[in-house]
Formats: C-alpha cells, structure tokens, sequence
C-alpha cells in the first residue's frame, strides 16, 4: 500500500498545493470584503506560500533536489509557519487576548536558523514544525472556534469543521516530522506514520488542507448569504458548493487517471528500454567470453594435449605448448592451462605455473564440473589483487572416452570494464551473493544489493577482506521490479550471466516517469483553473443580479409607495394630496403669469340611490366606469382628481369661467348619455369658478363648492358658475358669510 502511494507523491504534492493556492484565494476574498481584514490577508499569506512550496517540493521531485534549493524550501515553509501565527495571533488580540507585538517572531526564527545551521536542513525544517507550525495551527483551531460565536448558524458549522481541520493539521504538520536522531523526531516522524497508517503523511496533510479550504469557503459564502438575504443565493450558494466538490473531486480523480496512464506509459518504456540494456550487457559479456568458450573445446579436443596426460602414444610436448598458446592468444585469454585429474597443472601458458611447488586447481569449481564430464564457467573475484576472471574448462577424454584432465582458460573482465564506460546508466556485475564485483559507481563496489544471510556475511568478509553490509535494495531481485535504491525510487533490472550465477543489474531512476506524469499534473491544473474561473465567475455573476435584482425591487417598492401615496385606490385618479399640490402649483403660476385658472367641481346626483339601490360595489363600479370616461372629454393639461366620494374635482389652467363652464356644459351632457352598467344613466351636478388675483387655494374650492351647492339646489344635473364678484366681494369683507 505505502509503495503506491510513494509513487504517487507527485500527485499528493500536487493537490496539496492546490488545496493551499484555493485556500489562499478564499482568504484573500474574505479579507477584501472585511474592514479589517489584515488577518485573513495573513492567513492568505500562509496559505499561498505554504502552497507554493508544495509545488516547490513538487519541482524537487520531477527535476532533481538540491542542496540550496532545499534550504529556500525549508526558508519558505518557515514564512508560511510565522504566517499561520501571525493570523492566530491577530485573531486573538481582535477577541480580547493580551499577546506580544511582531518582535516575538524575531527570536523564534533566529533560533530556526541557528538550529538549520548546526544541525541541517531537516533539523532545521523540525524546528520550524515545532516552534511555528504547532502553537499556529492550534492558534488557528483556536481562534476560529472563538470567531464562530457571532456568526449565523450554517456559517458556524462550516466555521467548527475548518477549526477541526486546523486542529489536526497542527498534528499533521507540527507534530509529526522528518525523521531526525533526537526526541520526539526519533520516534513520531513520517517513517513512523507510514508504517502505522499505510500512507505517507503529505496525503492527509493534502486532504486536511482541502478539507479547510472548503470549510473556509463554505463559511465565506454562508455568510455572504445571510447579508444577501436572497433565497435565490442561498440556493445558488449551497448548488455551488456542492457543484465546486463535485467538479474537484471528479477533475482530480480524472487528473490523477490520466497521469497514471502517462506515468504508465513511460513506466512500459522504461521497463522496455531497461530489457534492452541489460540484454545488451549480457551480450557483451558473453561475447567476450564466448570466445574462450569456444577456444577451450578446441584445447581440450585437440590430439597432442591428451597423450601428455595418459603418458600414452606420441607425446609431442612442442606442438601441445604450442596450441596452448595460440589458443590464449587466440581467444584474448589471460592464460591457459591444462591440469590432470588431480587438478595439478600439467602445462602452462604461464611458465612460472609449472615450476616446483605448482598450484593446484582441484578445489576449484569449473575443475570440479570439468572433472565429471560438464564444461566449467565461473567469474572469479581476488579480492587480494582486484583481478576479476573468466574461467572456462573442458574436460580431456583418452581414446576410451575416460576423463583424464581438464584444459583450462581464463580471461581477464577488464576489457569488459573498459567497455561499459560509456554505459552512463548504473550498472553492476554482481557475484551468487550479490556482492558487487564490477561497476562503473565506484562507491557501490563491495556492497552488497540486498540483505545476506549471517553465515554468507561471515564467509564474504573472509573472501572480500571488507563488505560494504549496507544493501542497497530491501529485497533480491529476480528480474526486472521498481524498488526505492538508497533514497530514490528506480527500475532494477537484473539477468544472469550466461551459465552462471553471476548476474548484471542495471538501474533506470524514476525522475523521468515523474516528468511523464507533471504532463498530467499540468493538464489536471488548467482544467481545475478553468473550473474554477468559470465557478467564481458564475458566482460573481449571480451575485451581482441578484445585488441588482435587490436594488430594483426597492426602487419598485419605492415607487409603488409613492404612487400609492398620491392616487386613489379605487379609481386610479390622482387623489386630494396630488390635487392640493397641483392647486398650489397652478395658483403660483396664474398669480406670476396672470394666465386664467378655473376649477370644476361635480357630484354625482342622487348617488345614495344608486347604492341603495344596486348595492355598494355597483355604485363602486359606476365611480370606476366614470372616472375612465371623463379624462377622454377634457384637456390633456386638464388636472382630474377625486374630490372624495362621489365628488370629482377638475384644475382647467389656462381657462377662463365662461370656458370652463362650457367644458363642464360638455361633460355634463356626455355624462348623461352614458349607459352605466346594472345602473343605467346618471346625472351630475356642476360647480365651476376662475380663480381671482390674491384668492387662496380654499378661498377659490369654496366659491365652486357654493356654485355646486345652488346646482343642487336649483334641480341637479345642471352647471352652475360662481359669479367673480362674488370673491371680489369676499375678498374685500374676509369677515363676510361662507
Ligand atoms: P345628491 O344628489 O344630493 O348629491 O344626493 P346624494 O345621494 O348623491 O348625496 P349624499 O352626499 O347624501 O350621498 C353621497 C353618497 O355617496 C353617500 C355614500 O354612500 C356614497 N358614496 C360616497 N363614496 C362612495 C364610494 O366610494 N363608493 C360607493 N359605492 N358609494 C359612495
Ligand atoms: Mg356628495
Ligand atoms: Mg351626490
């Protein structure tokens, strides 16, 4: 399970990444929307930084790590730490809590650096997690549970869920660390939540920093919900929120299939390209070995060698030294040698080897496979002079097919050496235990590939002198796998040498699969940018109308008030209000201009018969039927009001008395040929008057009401028009009758 996941890291650091970049956005929007936002911008701060070094980590992984780039990664990471306290710090002074000023980050960092400079880079990266990380995430957790208080109840929910996610974050990030020799490093580290959970930590730091980042974003929006006051954004708000998971999970899940496939890909390559490699090294090698193969079958079957074994027919010792050495010199050989049967050496291509005191080869294994009638090949290691040799033997039969010797070559690895240093890749010639026996990384001779038995160990140490017992690999490779060498993660391709227990292993690193899969990572992340331009968008944009739909409502509103505030409801004219403020106007005008001004006031005649009659809502209707019908006889600059009641009331500007009167002979008239509905005909009454220089507004509604009243008096559905002299007279005796 581990194993999977460590292949993915790229795509962990990744998302990440992306969770921080999306967390900081969020802040950001919420620190522009706030009066003092200076702690969200920090927070904002902490995420965009802490994101950025996710990537950086991400760059390290795909293009190879240094010890530089190392450190400005642990000097961001810090930044981003200082920021997270910071934000809880500011937070924590806005709720009341007495804390120290900026200063306090000053002593703190310097202690990092000095840690950084004496201990290391991951030293110093602890430091930062303990001292910065912890006390901020928990800050945070903090100050976020004490925020959520005053907030609305869906914001508060959403608000509790991104402080549990800083409260586990705290851990996650500050409490378990790069594995380091010192107390709680040693014990609680990333090695240790590996092996307790199946996963390596940066994936549930990524899942908590998306998980905060949603939460955050969930609380923003309830909130700007709760000041909309618009169900259509609540609704949209919650759809939005549901759609925003929705899309990132399936963009990421389809982001992290289609890096698989790519990263599979190249992993096929590799795989391929790896066979390749090493079946060429194995051709090599036994090109260079095949021809000592060869040679030493001619050796052994050739007819003077035999007889100086058997001691029997015609031993011709010129003629067998002879071939012995052209076979060496044939063949590239270091030297030939043919041994008896008890392995002691009969003739030599080296003239020293059959002086007195002569080795013996009995013990060793191609004679001893040789001896039984099989060829022996074997590679030999000395560890004394570092020589690494080729073996090949063949046995020597008599004429009766009896073995009675072996003929013997052997040919130095060297050329073999030479020839594989333009192979740039790893490589490693290894022995039956797998004790590196020739490479072109000088640092891996002696060590061994995988973990040896202690027996083996012991009777190595006494062969090579010193073996490096540090494996290289967890385990033996038979074939071809991916497994983590040293640190990094590789292909390890293994193949025998030919009849042999020797084998070649080559490595091909993965940093090349990471670069497959950032074509992956990079495809993921514009289509999660294009996502998320077009949600925000969509966000801002229904935002926005319904902001406009809000304020045009209350214009509506507004407007509706005021229309209510001047007509009347039941028959749509402008009501007593209007009309006393039109009759304020007009009288300004005429007393200015000196323009005539008359009012015609009328009454339905004997309208209490009607509703007596036909009922309230009939005689209602004749009121509405009449009031439609009597703005179609008069002037357009004619101001029609209802008076109250059944009295009407029209402000004829620019009409004298007598011109009035006969608009008011007209409508009278008309008003008599009017079928109404249920009723039948009506009559009215009219009152008509011109306004005299230096009459007041009620002075001159008095007059018509007084002509209105002898309309009456005089029999009904006649005009009657207020004499001038009659104001005049008023007007000369305010003390007088009316
Ligand atoms: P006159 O010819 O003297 O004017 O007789 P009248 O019955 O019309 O006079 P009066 O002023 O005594 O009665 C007016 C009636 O008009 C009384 C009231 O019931 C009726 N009225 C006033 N306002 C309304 C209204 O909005 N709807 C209806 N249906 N009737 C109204
Ligand atoms: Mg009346
Ligand atoms: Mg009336």
């Amino acid at each position: 399970m581990s194993t999977f996941f460590i292949n993915q890291l790229d795509f962990i650091f990744f998302f990440y990444g992306l969770a921080f970049i999306l967390l900081g956005t969020t802040c950001l929007a919420i620190a522009r929307s706030k009066d003092r936002g200076e702690a969200w911008a920090v927070l904002s701060g902490f995420a965009f930084v802490h994101g950025v070094g996710e990537w950086l980590d991400l760059s390290a992984l795909i293009v190879g790590d240094g010890a530089a780039f190392a450190v400005v990664r642990v000097m961001l990471m810090t930044v981003s730490f200082v920021l997270l306290l910071d934000f809880a710090r500011l937070e924590a002074i806005r709720l009341g809590v007495n804390l120290p000023g900026r200063w306090i980050y000053v002593p703190v960092v310097m202690l990092v650096a000095l840690i950084g400079v004496t201990g290391g880079v991951t030293a110093a990266s602890i430091a930062a997690r303990y001292a910065l990380a912890f006390p901020g995430a928990l800050g945070a957790s903090f100050v976020l549970t004490w925020g959520t208080r005053t907030l609305p109840a869906s914001a508060r929910y959403a608000g509790l869920c991104a402080s549990i996610g800083f409260l586990l974050y705290a851990f996650a990030a500050g409490a378990i660390v790069p594995a380091a020799p010192f107390w709680p490093a040693n014990i609680v580290n990333h090695g240790w939540f590996v092996s307790w959970v199946g996963a390596p930590i940066q994936l549930f730091r990524g899942l908590l920093a998306c998980w905060i980042a949603f939460s955050i974003w969930a609380m923003w929006v309830q909130q700007l919900a709760g000041q909309l006051r618009s169900a259509r954004y609540t609704t949209f708000v919650r759809q939005q929120f549901i759609w925003t998971l929705v899309a990132m999970g399936t963009i990421l899940v389809s982001g992290w299939t289609l890096t698989e496939f790519l990263g599979g890909i190249y992993r096929q390559d590799v795989q391929e390209e790896s066979r390749r490699d090493i079946d060429l090294l194995a051709s090599r090698l036994s090109g260079d070995t095949a021809s000592v193969d060869a040679m030493v079958k001619a050796l052994a079957g050739f007819p003077s060698i035999q007889p100086r074994l058997t001691g029997s027919g015609r031993s011709d010792d010129n003629t067998a030294q002879s071939f012995l050495d052209l076979a060496v010199e044939a063949s590239g050989a270091r030297r030939g040698y043919i041994l008896d049967g008890t392995g002691a050496v009969v003739a030599s291509s080296n003239p020293r080897d059959v002086l007195p005191g002569k080795p013996s080869y009995g013990t060793a294994v191609y004679f001893r496979q040789s001896i039984v009638g099989d060829g022996g090949y074997q590679f030999v290691f000395d560890a004394a002079t570092g020589a690494r040799d080729y073996y090949a033997s063949q046995p020597i039969r008599a004429a009766d097919g009896k073995i009675v010797g072996v003929a013997v070559l052997t040919k130095s690895l060297d050329a073999f050496e030479a020839d594989l240093r333009e192979f740039s890749r790893p490589y490693f010639f290894i022995d039956p235990q797998g004790v590196v026996a020739m490479t072109n990384r000088p640092e891996a001779l002696h060590r061994t590939l995988w973990p040896l038995a202690a027996t083996v160990k012991t009777s190595l140490s006494r062969q090579f002198g010193k073996v490096d017992d540090h494996p290289m690999l967890e385990r033996e490779v038979v074939d071809g796998t991916w497994a983590t060498v040293d640190t990094e993660r590789e292909y390890v391709r293994r193949r025998f040498a030919d009849h042999s227990q020797w084998s070649l292993v080559i490595l091909k690193p993965t940093r090349e699969i990471f670069a497959t899969r950032f074509l992956g990572i990079v495809i993921t992340l514009l289509v999660t940018i294009m996502a998320l331009i077009y949600l925000v968008g969509k966000g801002r944009w229904i935002h926005d109308d319904v902001l406009a739909d809000n304020r045009v409502r209350l214009q509506e509103l507004t407007q509706d008030l005021g229309v209510k505030a001047t007509t009347d409801p039941l028959t749509g004219l402008h009501n007593r209000l209007n009309f006393d403020q039109a009759l304020a106007r007009e009288i300004e005008r005429s007393q200015r201009y000196g323009t005539p001004l008359s009012l015609i006031l009328y009454d339905i005649d004997h309208f209490k018969r009607v509703n007596d009659s036909y009922g309230h809502l009939i005689g209602d209707k004749v009121l509405v039927q009449l009031s439609r019908f009597v703005p179609n006889l008069i002037r357009t600059t004619d101001f029609l009001a209802r008076w109250g009641g059944e009295e009407f009331v029209i402000l004829a500007s620019g009409s004298g008395g007598p011109m009035a009167f006969q608009a008011a002979e007209k409508l009278r008239d008309a008003v008599g040929q009017v079928v109404f509905e249920d009723v039948g005909t009506i009559t009215c009454s009219f009152g008509v008057t011109q306004w005299v220089p230096g009459e007041t507004a009620m002075e001159f509604i008095a007059r018509a009401d007084e002509a209105l009243y002898h309309a009456k008096a005089n029999g009904r559905n006649q005009v009657v028009l207020a004499p001038q002299s009659e104001a005049i007279k008023l007007k000369a005796s305010p003390t007088g009758p009316l």
